[in-house]
Protein backbone atom coordinates (compact mmCIF):
# COMPACT_ATOMS: atom_id res chain seq x y z
CA UNK A 1 0.00 0.00 0.00
CA UNK A 2 1.51 3.54 -0.79
CA UNK A 3 0.56 5.73 2.18
CA UNK A 4 1.93 9.40 2.05
CA UNK A 5 1.30 11.02 5.84
CA UNK A 6 1.43 15.28 4.75
CA UNK A 7 1.82 17.98 8.27
CA UNK A 8 2.93 20.57 9.68
CA UNK A 9 5.41 18.41 11.99
CA UNK A 10 7.99 15.60 11.93
CA UNK A 11 9.45 14.86 15.52
CA UNK A 12 12.26 15.34 16.35
CA UNK A 13 13.04 17.77 13.20
CA UNK A 14 10.30 19.85 13.89
CA UNK A 15 8.36 19.43 16.69
CA UNK A 16 5.38 21.65 18.88
CA UNK A 17 3.56 19.14 20.73
CA UNK A 18 2.30 15.49 20.23
CA UNK A 19 1.13 15.92 16.11
CA UNK A 20 5.31 15.69 15.43
CA UNK A 21 5.51 12.39 17.06
CA UNK A 22 2.76 10.51 15.80
CA UNK A 23 3.63 11.44 12.71
CA UNK A 24 7.01 10.05 13.20
CA UNK A 25 5.93 7.07 14.96
CA UNK A 26 3.13 5.81 12.64
CA UNK A 27 5.48 6.17 9.48
CA UNK A 28 7.94 4.31 11.21
CA UNK A 29 5.89 1.23 11.97
CA UNK A 30 4.20 1.54 8.71
CA UNK A 31 7.16 1.57 6.97
CA UNK A 32 8.54 -1.49 9.31
CA UNK A 33 5.77 -3.44 8.09
CA UNK A 34 6.28 -3.26 4.56
CA UNK A 35 4.22 -0.13 3.35
CA UNK A 36 5.56 2.26 1.26
CA UNK A 37 4.99 5.22 3.09
CA UNK A 38 6.24 9.09 2.16
CA UNK A 39 6.03 11.80 4.42
CA UNK A 40 6.00 15.50 3.12
CA UNK A 41 5.99 18.36 5.65
CA UNK A 42 7.30 21.76 4.58
CA UNK A 43 11.34 23.20 4.76
CA UNK A 44 11.17 25.03 7.57
CA UNK A 45 14.79 27.50 8.18
CA UNK A 46 15.24 25.88 11.53
CA UNK A 47 15.53 21.65 10.44
CA UNK A 48 18.83 20.35 11.48
CA UNK A 49 19.29 18.64 8.42
CA UNK A 50 22.80 17.26 9.78
CA UNK A 51 19.77 14.29 11.09
CA UNK A 52 18.82 13.11 7.42
CA UNK A 53 20.52 11.05 5.05
CA UNK A 54 20.91 11.25 1.14
CA UNK A 55 19.28 14.72 1.25
CA UNK A 56 18.71 15.90 -2.86
CA UNK A 57 16.49 18.19 -4.86
CA UNK A 58 13.78 16.28 -6.22
CA UNK A 59 12.39 18.71 -8.07
CA UNK A 60 14.49 21.90 -8.35
CA UNK A 61 11.36 24.48 -9.51
CA UNK A 62 8.12 23.93 -10.16
CA UNK A 63 5.43 26.89 -9.54
CA UNK A 64 2.30 27.18 -7.88
CA UNK A 65 -0.42 30.08 -7.85
CA UNK A 66 -1.48 31.85 -5.04
CA UNK A 67 -4.12 34.72 -5.79
CA UNK A 68 -2.31 36.85 -8.81
CA UNK A 69 1.16 35.50 -8.31
CA UNK A 70 2.74 32.45 -9.25
CA UNK A 71 5.96 31.45 -6.65
CA UNK A 72 8.61 29.13 -7.18
CA UNK A 73 8.90 26.13 -5.20
CA UNK A 74 11.60 23.34 -4.74
CA UNK A 75 10.83 19.94 -3.67
CA UNK A 76 13.59 17.84 -1.34
CA UNK A 77 13.98 14.02 -0.54
CA UNK A 78 15.85 12.88 1.95
CA UNK A 79 15.55 9.78 4.43
CA UNK A 80 15.28 10.32 8.41
CA UNK A 81 16.34 6.89 9.82
CA UNK A 82 13.89 4.51 7.80
CA UNK A 83 11.48 7.13 6.95
CA UNK A 84 11.10 8.57 3.36
CA UNK A 85 10.79 12.09 4.14
CA UNK A 86 9.82 15.14 1.64
CA UNK A 87 10.74 18.78 2.76
CA UNK A 88 9.06 21.30 0.31
CA UNK A 89 10.87 24.47 0.61
CA UNK A 90 8.58 27.39 -0.93
CA UNK A 91 9.99 30.00 -2.07
CA UNK A 92 7.26 32.76 -1.03
CA UNK A 93 8.24 36.27 -1.12
CA UNK A 94 6.48 36.60 2.67
CA UNK A 95 9.35 33.97 3.51
CA UNK A 96 6.12 31.56 4.94
CA UNK A 97 8.08 28.86 6.93
CA UNK A 98 11.27 31.17 7.06
CA UNK A 99 10.81 32.45 10.35
CA UNK A 100 12.21 30.11 13.39
CA UNK A 101 9.09 28.49 14.81
CA UNK A 102 6.57 26.23 13.40
CA UNK A 103 3.12 28.24 14.51
CA UNK A 104 2.34 31.51 15.72
CA UNK A 105 2.28 33.94 12.96
CA UNK A 106 -0.55 36.29 12.02
CA UNK A 107 -0.79 34.39 8.35
CA UNK A 108 -0.36 30.81 9.92
CA UNK A 109 -3.69 30.25 8.00
CA UNK A 110 -2.49 31.61 4.63
CA UNK A 111 0.81 29.70 5.56
CA UNK A 112 -0.32 26.75 5.49
CA UNK A 113 -2.83 27.01 3.23
CA UNK A 114 -0.48 27.75 0.61
CA UNK A 115 1.73 24.79 2.22
CA UNK A 116 -1.25 22.15 1.32
CA UNK A 117 -1.70 23.58 -2.33
CA UNK A 118 1.79 23.26 -3.34
CA UNK A 119 1.91 19.94 -1.85
CA UNK A 120 -1.22 19.14 -3.71
CA UNK A 121 0.93 20.31 -7.08
CA UNK A 122 3.75 18.65 -6.76
CA UNK A 123 1.67 15.44 -6.30
CA UNK A 124 -0.21 16.14 -8.84
CA UNK A 125 3.21 16.35 -11.19
CA UNK A 126 4.15 13.20 -9.47
CA UNK A 127 1.67 11.60 -10.59
CA UNK A 128 2.37 7.95 -9.03
CA UNK A 129 -0.24 5.62 -7.76
CA UNK A 130 -0.88 6.82 -4.11
CA UNK A 131 -3.63 4.60 -2.09
CA UNK A 132 -4.11 6.14 0.97
CA UNK A 133 -3.58 10.65 1.75
CA UNK A 134 -3.21 11.12 5.23
CA UNK A 135 -3.23 14.46 6.32
CA UNK A 136 -3.20 15.81 9.90
CA UNK A 137 -5.39 18.81 11.70
CA UNK A 138 -6.53 21.79 10.18
CA UNK A 139 -2.97 22.53 8.30
CA UNK A 140 -3.26 20.63 5.92
CA UNK A 141 -6.94 19.95 6.13
CA UNK A 142 -7.41 21.71 2.71
CA UNK A 143 -5.49 18.82 0.60
CA UNK A 144 -8.85 16.88 0.73
CA UNK A 145 -10.67 19.18 -1.65
CA UNK A 146 -7.44 20.24 -3.44
CA UNK A 147 -6.54 16.72 -4.21
CA UNK A 148 -10.32 15.42 -5.44
CA UNK A 149 -9.24 15.90 -9.57
CA UNK A 150 -6.48 13.61 -8.62
CA UNK A 151 -6.02 10.81 -11.44
CA UNK A 152 -6.74 7.87 -9.28
CA UNK A 153 -8.43 9.33 -6.31
CA UNK A 154 -6.59 8.22 -3.14
CA UNK A 155 -8.79 7.84 0.06
CA UNK A 156 -8.21 10.77 2.44
CA UNK A 157 -7.79 10.20 5.73
CA UNK A 158 -8.19 13.25 8.56
CA UNK A 159 -6.56 12.89 11.70
CA UNK A 160 -8.03 15.35 14.58
CA UNK A 161 -5.16 15.64 17.30
CA UNK A 162 -6.60 19.00 18.21
CA UNK A 163 -10.11 20.18 17.73
CA UNK A 164 -9.64 23.83 19.28
CA UNK A 165 -7.53 24.75 16.24
CA UNK A 166 -9.42 24.67 13.26
CA UNK A 167 -7.90 27.19 10.59
CA UNK A 168 -11.07 29.53 10.49
CA UNK A 169 -10.15 32.10 7.77
CA UNK A 170 -12.03 34.69 4.91
CA UNK A 171 -13.18 33.51 1.81
CA UNK A 172 -10.37 35.44 0.08
CA UNK A 173 -7.99 33.37 1.59
CA UNK A 174 -9.73 29.83 0.25
CA UNK A 175 -9.75 31.59 -3.09
CA UNK A 176 -6.64 32.36 -3.01
CA UNK A 177 -5.41 28.58 -3.18
CA UNK A 178 -8.08 27.66 -5.85
CA UNK A 179 -10.97 26.60 -3.80
CA UNK A 180 -14.33 26.68 -6.14
CA UNK A 181 -17.45 28.12 -4.95
CA UNK A 182 -19.26 25.20 -4.55
CA UNK A 183 -16.85 23.03 -2.38
CA UNK A 184 -16.48 26.52 -0.31
CA UNK A 185 -19.91 25.77 1.15
CA UNK A 186 -18.24 23.04 3.11
CA UNK A 187 -15.67 25.54 4.61
CA UNK A 188 -18.80 27.62 5.62
CA UNK A 189 -18.15 28.06 9.40
CA UNK A 190 -21.09 29.46 10.12
CA UNK A 191 -19.37 30.89 13.26
CA UNK A 192 -21.90 32.27 15.72
CA UNK A 193 -19.56 34.96 16.71
CA UNK A 194 -17.84 35.57 13.37
CA UNK A 195 -20.36 35.40 10.57
CA UNK A 196 -18.51 35.43 7.61
CA UNK A 197 -15.71 33.02 8.44
CA UNK A 198 -14.94 29.93 6.65
CA UNK A 199 -12.89 26.95 8.67
CA UNK A 200 -10.65 24.77 6.94
CA UNK A 201 -10.89 21.98 8.99
CA UNK A 202 -14.51 21.89 8.75
CA UNK A 203 -13.51 21.45 5.01
CA UNK A 204 -11.36 18.56 5.55
CA UNK A 205 -14.05 16.95 8.18
CA UNK A 206 -16.68 17.70 5.47
CA UNK A 207 -14.84 15.92 2.22
CA UNK A 208 -12.27 13.59 4.41
CA UNK A 209 -13.59 9.98 3.82
CA UNK A 210 -12.26 9.07 7.14
CA UNK A 211 -11.93 10.87 10.26
CA UNK A 212 -9.98 9.89 13.32
CA UNK A 213 -9.78 11.36 16.66
CA UNK A 214 -6.58 10.63 18.49
CA UNK A 215 -8.32 8.38 21.29
CA UNK A 216 -11.92 6.52 21.62
CA UNK A 217 -13.07 9.01 24.58
CA UNK A 218 -12.27 11.98 22.58
CA UNK A 219 -13.85 10.54 19.80
CA UNK A 220 -17.73 10.82 21.24
CA UNK A 221 -16.68 13.36 23.84
CA UNK A 222 -16.41 15.96 20.01
CA UNK A 223 -20.08 15.13 19.22
CA UNK A 224 -21.05 17.21 22.47
CA UNK A 225 -21.07 20.92 22.73
CA UNK A 226 -19.33 20.55 25.61
CA UNK A 227 -15.90 19.33 23.83
CA UNK A 228 -16.57 19.77 19.38
CA UNK A 229 -15.21 23.44 20.01
CA UNK A 230 -18.45 24.46 17.57
CA UNK A 231 -17.82 21.93 15.26
CA UNK A 232 -19.99 18.91 16.97
CA UNK A 233 -23.15 19.24 14.92
CA UNK A 234 -21.36 18.75 11.78
CA UNK A 235 -19.22 15.90 12.95
CA UNK A 236 -22.52 14.44 14.15
CA UNK A 237 -23.83 14.20 10.58
CA UNK A 238 -20.25 12.48 9.18
CA UNK A 239 -20.22 10.33 12.29
CA UNK A 240 -20.32 7.22 10.31
CA UNK A 241 -16.90 8.10 8.90
CA UNK A 242 -15.73 8.67 12.44
CA UNK A 243 -13.14 6.07 14.08
CA UNK A 244 -11.08 6.75 17.17
CA UNK A 245 -7.58 5.46 17.28
CA UNK A 246 -5.66 5.68 20.21
CA UNK A 247 -1.92 7.12 19.62
CA UNK A 248 1.27 5.39 20.75
CA UNK A 249 4.66 7.04 21.50
CA UNK A 250 7.37 6.14 19.56
CA UNK A 251 9.97 3.78 21.56
CA UNK A 252 12.95 5.28 19.44
CA UNK A 253 12.19 8.63 20.01
CA UNK A 254 11.96 7.54 23.45
CA UNK A 255 13.83 5.06 25.34
CA UNK A 256 15.14 5.35 28.54
CA UNK A 257 17.79 2.47 27.94
CA UNK A 258 19.31 4.35 25.09
CA UNK A 259 18.13 7.95 25.57
CA UNK A 260 21.59 10.08 24.76
CA UNK A 261 20.09 12.96 26.74
CA UNK A 262 19.94 10.51 30.19
CA UNK A 263 22.53 10.39 32.87
CA UNK A 264 21.67 6.65 34.16
CA UNK A 265 19.47 4.21 31.46
CA UNK A 266 16.69 1.73 32.36
CA UNK A 267 15.11 -0.64 30.11
CA UNK A 268 11.14 -0.21 31.57
CA UNK A 269 11.56 -4.45 32.17
CA UNK A 270 14.42 -3.99 34.29
CA UNK A 271 13.93 -4.72 37.58
CA UNK A 272 12.22 -1.94 39.99
CA UNK A 273 15.47 -1.51 42.11
CA UNK A 274 17.58 -0.92 39.19
CA UNK A 275 14.75 1.44 37.77
CA UNK A 276 14.63 3.33 41.48
CA UNK A 277 18.36 3.58 41.58
CA UNK A 278 18.40 4.87 37.76
CA UNK A 279 16.10 7.65 38.51
CA UNK A 280 17.58 8.60 41.88
CA UNK A 281 20.50 9.07 39.43
CA UNK A 282 18.65 11.49 37.40
CA UNK A 283 17.35 13.40 40.16
CA UNK A 284 20.24 13.86 41.64
CA UNK A 285 22.14 14.85 38.17
CA UNK A 286 19.26 17.56 37.84
CA UNK A 287 19.96 18.90 40.99
CA UNK A 288 22.77 19.56 40.88
CA UNK A 289 22.75 20.92 36.96
CA UNK A 290 19.93 23.10 38.47
CA UNK A 291 21.60 24.07 42.05
CA UNK A 292 18.65 22.50 43.65
CA UNK A 293 18.14 21.09 46.89
CA UNK A 294 16.08 18.26 47.51
CA UNK A 295 15.57 17.04 50.79
CA UNK A 296 15.61 12.67 51.48
CA UNK A 297 13.31 10.79 49.48
CA UNK A 298 11.46 13.89 47.79
CA UNK A 299 8.78 13.17 45.50
CA UNK A 300 9.76 14.69 41.95
CA UNK A 301 6.30 16.05 41.02
CA UNK A 302 5.69 18.21 37.90
CA UNK A 303 4.80 18.57 34.44
CA UNK A 304 6.02 18.90 30.30
CA UNK A 305 3.31 21.03 28.78
CA UNK A 306 2.38 23.65 25.97
CA UNK A 307 0.65 26.40 28.53
CA UNK A 308 -2.41 27.08 27.19
CA UNK A 309 -6.31 27.05 29.23
CA UNK A 310 -6.28 23.52 27.84
CA UNK A 311 -3.64 21.92 29.78
CA UNK A 312 -5.10 23.63 33.16
CA UNK A 313 -2.25 25.91 34.18
CA UNK A 314 -3.73 26.97 37.16
CA UNK A 315 -4.08 23.72 38.46
CA UNK A 316 -0.15 23.64 37.84
CA UNK A 317 0.56 26.83 39.86
CA UNK A 318 -1.72 25.47 42.40
CA UNK A 319 0.01 21.71 43.21
CA UNK A 320 3.85 23.75 43.96
CA UNK A 321 2.50 24.77 47.48
CA UNK A 322 1.28 21.39 48.49
CA UNK A 323 3.63 19.72 46.70
CA UNK A 324 6.51 21.59 49.23
CA UNK A 325 4.72 20.96 52.29
CA UNK A 326 4.91 17.29 50.97
CA UNK A 327 8.66 17.83 51.24
CA UNK A 328 9.16 17.28 47.31
CA UNK A 329 10.47 18.87 44.08
CA UNK A 330 8.34 20.86 41.77
CA UNK A 331 9.42 20.98 38.08
CA UNK A 332 7.80 22.73 35.12
CA UNK A 333 9.16 22.94 31.73
CA UNK A 334 6.46 24.80 29.20
CA UNK A 335 6.15 27.00 26.98
CA UNK A 336 3.35 29.32 26.06
CA UNK A 337 1.94 31.08 22.83
CA UNK A 338 0.12 33.48 24.68
CA UNK A 339 2.08 36.46 25.97
CA UNK A 340 0.14 37.77 29.02
CA UNK A 341 0.11 33.59 30.25
CA UNK A 342 4.07 33.61 29.36
CA UNK A 343 4.62 36.67 31.64
CA UNK A 344 2.54 35.10 34.51
CA UNK A 345 4.48 32.33 34.58
CA UNK A 346 7.51 34.41 34.55
CA UNK A 347 6.18 36.52 37.42
CA UNK A 348 5.83 32.68 38.88
CA UNK A 349 8.96 32.20 38.67
CA UNK A 350 10.73 35.83 40.29
CA UNK A 351 8.43 34.72 43.36
CA UNK A 352 10.18 31.05 43.64
CA UNK A 353 13.99 32.10 42.70
CA UNK A 354 14.99 31.77 45.95
CA UNK A 355 13.81 28.26 46.23
CA UNK A 356 16.04 25.49 45.71
CA UNK A 357 12.89 22.95 45.30
CA UNK A 358 11.25 24.88 42.80
CA UNK A 359 12.50 24.48 38.57
CA UNK A 360 10.28 26.95 36.19
CA UNK A 361 11.87 26.58 33.11
CA UNK A 362 10.18 28.43 30.20
CA UNK A 363 11.26 27.41 26.88
CA UNK A 364 11.15 24.50 24.53
CA UNK A 365 13.89 22.45 25.55
CA UNK A 366 13.92 18.48 24.21
CA UNK A 367 17.25 17.84 26.66
CA UNK A 368 15.54 18.94 29.57
CA UNK A 369 12.15 17.62 29.25
CA UNK A 370 14.01 13.34 28.33
CA UNK A 371 15.62 14.15 32.05
CA UNK A 372 13.03 15.38 33.54
CA UNK A 373 10.29 12.18 32.62
CA UNK A 374 13.34 10.38 33.80
CA UNK A 375 13.52 12.73 36.86
CA UNK A 376 9.59 12.73 37.81
CA UNK A 377 8.01 10.36 40.53
CA UNK A 378 4.66 11.88 39.06
CA UNK A 379 3.84 13.90 36.03
CA UNK A 380 0.64 16.23 36.19
CA UNK A 381 -1.85 16.12 33.24
CA UNK A 382 -4.54 18.39 34.85
CA UNK A 383 -6.33 18.93 30.82
CA UNK A 384 -9.83 20.46 30.29
CA UNK A 385 -10.01 18.21 27.26
CA UNK A 386 -7.09 16.01 26.14
CA UNK A 387 -7.60 14.46 22.88
CA UNK A 388 -5.24 12.12 23.36
CA UNK A 389 -1.96 13.32 25.28
CA UNK A 390 1.48 11.70 25.27
CA UNK A 391 2.97 13.13 27.93
CA UNK A 392 0.99 10.49 30.46
CA UNK A 393 2.37 7.68 28.20
CA UNK A 394 6.30 8.71 27.93
CA UNK A 395 5.94 9.30 31.89
CA UNK A 396 4.73 6.04 32.23
CA UNK A 397 7.39 4.58 30.24
CA UNK A 398 10.25 6.54 32.01
CA UNK A 399 8.66 5.31 35.26
CA UNK A 400 6.84 8.63 36.66
CA UNK A 401 3.38 8.04 37.57
CA UNK A 402 1.19 10.30 35.96
CA UNK A 403 -2.16 12.19 37.47
CA UNK A 404 -4.32 13.12 35.28
CA UNK A 405 -8.04 14.74 35.00
CA UNK A 406 -10.24 11.93 33.58
CA UNK A 407 -10.78 12.84 29.97
CA UNK A 408 -9.79 12.45 26.57
CA UNK A 409 -7.28 9.78 25.87
CA UNK A 410 -6.03 10.38 29.06
CA UNK A 411 -9.24 8.75 30.33
CA UNK A 412 -8.62 6.03 28.07
CA UNK A 413 -4.84 5.72 29.66
CA UNK A 414 -4.85 5.96 33.14
CA UNK A 415 -6.68 4.10 35.50
CA UNK A 416 -6.94 5.15 39.07
CA UNK A 417 -4.72 3.50 41.58
CA UNK A 418 -3.77 0.77 38.59
CA UNK A 419 -1.06 2.59 36.60
CA UNK A 420 -1.74 6.03 37.83
CA UNK A 421 -4.11 8.41 39.68
CA UNK A 422 -7.62 10.27 38.13
CA UNK A 423 -9.36 13.00 38.97
CA UNK A 424 -13.43 13.86 37.57
CA UNK A 425 -14.12 17.30 38.30
CA UNK A 426 -12.16 19.96 36.86
CA UNK A 427 -11.59 21.77 40.65
CA UNK A 428 -8.45 22.64 41.99
CA UNK A 429 -9.55 20.86 44.87
CA UNK A 430 -10.08 17.58 43.38
CA UNK A 431 -7.06 17.65 41.61
CA UNK A 432 -5.05 18.83 44.90
CA UNK A 433 -6.83 15.90 46.57
CA UNK A 434 -5.38 13.75 44.21
CA UNK A 435 -1.85 15.22 44.23
CA UNK A 436 -1.99 14.89 48.08
CA UNK A 437 -3.27 10.89 47.83
CA UNK A 438 -0.60 10.02 45.49
CA UNK A 439 2.66 11.78 47.18
CA UNK A 440 0.87 10.35 50.84
CA UNK A 441 0.64 6.93 49.51
CA UNK A 442 4.52 6.99 48.37
CA UNK A 443 5.58 8.28 51.63
CA UNK A 444 3.47 5.95 53.87
CA UNK A 445 3.00 2.60 51.57
CA UNK A 446 6.00 2.43 49.12
CA UNK A 447 5.38 -0.98 48.43
CA UNK A 448 1.70 -0.02 46.66
CA UNK A 449 3.20 3.32 45.06
CA UNK A 450 5.71 1.05 43.50
CA UNK A 451 3.36 -1.74 42.00
CA UNK A 452 1.46 1.72 40.37
CA UNK A 453 4.98 3.11 38.86
CA UNK A 454 5.33 -0.77 37.88
CA UNK A 455 2.19 -1.20 36.02
CA UNK A 456 2.75 1.95 34.43
CA UNK A 457 6.43 0.45 33.21
CA UNK A 458 4.80 -2.89 31.66
CA UNK A 459 1.92 -1.01 30.16
CA UNK A 460 2.07 -0.88 25.80
CA UNK A 461 1.50 2.14 24.55
CA UNK A 462 3.86 1.68 21.33
CA UNK A 463 2.92 2.03 17.96
CA UNK A 464 2.54 -1.71 16.91
CA UNK A 465 -1.47 -2.12 18.25
CA UNK A 466 -2.45 1.50 16.68
CA UNK A 467 -1.08 0.85 13.49
CA UNK A 468 -2.87 -2.09 12.60
CA UNK A 469 -5.57 -0.10 13.42
CA UNK A 470 -4.63 2.42 11.31
CA UNK A 471 -4.08 -0.25 8.54
CA UNK A 472 -7.44 -1.72 8.74
CA UNK A 473 -9.05 1.35 8.66
CA UNK A 474 -6.61 1.64 5.09
CA UNK A 475 -7.74 -1.46 4.06
CA UNK A 476 -10.88 -0.71 5.17
CA UNK A 477 -11.44 2.36 2.81
CA UNK A 478 -9.96 0.95 -0.13
CA UNK A 479 -11.97 -2.08 -0.19
P1 LIG B 1 0.08 18.44 22.92
O1 LIG B 1 0.31 17.75 21.62
O2 LIG B 1 -1.32 18.86 23.17
O3 LIG B 1 1.03 19.58 23.15
P2 LIG B 1 0.93 15.92 24.10
O4 LIG B 1 0.98 15.46 25.52
O5 LIG B 1 0.20 15.08 23.14
O6 LIG B 1 0.40 17.41 24.11
O7 LIG B 1 2.42 16.03 23.53
C1 LIG B 1 3.30 16.96 24.03
C2 LIG B 1 4.70 16.63 23.54
O8 LIG B 1 5.44 17.84 23.50
C3 LIG B 1 5.43 15.72 24.52
O9 LIG B 1 6.42 14.99 23.83
C4 LIG B 1 6.11 16.72 25.46
O10 LIG B 1 7.24 16.15 26.07
C5 LIG B 1 6.49 17.79 24.47
N1 LIG B 1 6.64 19.13 25.08
C6 LIG B 1 5.65 19.96 25.48
N2 LIG B 1 6.16 21.10 25.96
C7 LIG B 1 7.51 20.99 25.85
C8 LIG B 1 8.60 21.87 26.17
N3 LIG B 1 8.40 23.07 26.68
N4 LIG B 1 9.85 21.43 25.90
C9 LIG B 1 10.05 20.20 25.36
N5 LIG B 1 9.07 19.35 25.04
C10 LIG B 1 7.81 19.74 25.28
Amino acid sequence: MHIVQIAAEFAPLAKAGGLGEVVTGLSRQLTQIGQKVDVIIPKYDFLELGQLTQLAQEIPHFSVREGSQEISNTMWSAHYEQINLHLLEMHHPLNYFKRGKIYGFNDDVPRFLYFSKAVTEYLKIKNRPIDIIHIHDWHTAAISSLIRDYPKAPKIVLSLHNLEYQGKCGARDLEAIGITNETLEKYDGKDPIYRDSYNALKGGIEEADAIVPVSLTYAKEILTPQYGCGLDSVLLKQKAKIVGILNGIDETLWDPSTDPHLKAHFKPTDSLEKIKFAKKENQTFLEKHFALKAPKGAPWVGAITRIVAQKGPEFLEAAIEPTLKNGGVFALLGSSPIPEMQQHFEKLKKHYKNNRQVLLHFDFDETLAHQLYAAFDFILLPSHFEPCGLAQLIGMHYGATPIVRSTGGLKDTVFDAQNGYTFEEPTIQAFIQTLNRAMELKKKDPSKHDLIMSNGLKSDFGWQKPTQHYLTLYQNLLR
